[in-house]
């Protein structure tokens, strides 16, 4: 089914580094009120995470794995739970990229448009440089000067400096 796919830890959960296979932080308030909404809408919403791996993959039965199954079994159990807990329903949780992925949420990706190679955060790095520069060269009216020098002053912020 043709759906969108949230990755977990930074995502939807907090996330300050492992903690162990089960335990999990607490909910991200404003991703978790955007799940709620997609399902609302009747959207195919699951789970991408490798705290599930290798579970339903080939490798899932390879005695080499067996530790790591058994707490892949432990961490599937504890997101439902949380799901359940804090979404109000289990979601399906997979550590597989399947081809009804329409889009994907997740704190570590970098987005790029499509046949380019072009990176989204580039564009907008760029955006924020030619903004910056606009103000500082006058080009860009403000009621005061002080809402001029606001503006650089976040944009610096966003551009750590550049
Ligand atoms: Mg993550």
């Amino acid at each position: 089914m043709v759906g969108m796919r949230w990755t977990f830890d930074g995502t939807l959960a907090e996330y300050h580094g492992w903690a162990g296979t089960t335990n999990l932080g607490p909910p991200v308030p404003k991703m978790v009120e955007r799940v709620k909404k997609m399902l609302a809408e009747g959207k195919d919403v699951r789970i991408f995470t490798a705290r599930v791996w290798p579970l339903r993959t080939t490798e899932q039965d390879l005695t080499v794995n067996a530790k790591r199954v058994n707490e892949a079994v432990a961490a599937y159990m504890a997101i439902q739970v949380w799901c359940e807990t804090h979404i109000g329903k289990a979601l399906p949780i997979t550590c597989i990229k399947d081809y009804g992925m329409i889009s994907l949420v997740d704190d570590r990706l970098q987005q790029c448009y499509p046949n380019t190679g072009v990176l989204l955060e580039d564009e907008v790095r760029r955006l924020k440089i030619g903004i910056k520069q606009a103000i500082e060269r006058g080009r860009v009216t403000y009621n005061t000067d002080e809402d001029a020098s606001a503006v650089v002053y976040m944009l610096d912020d966003l551009l750590g400096g550049a």
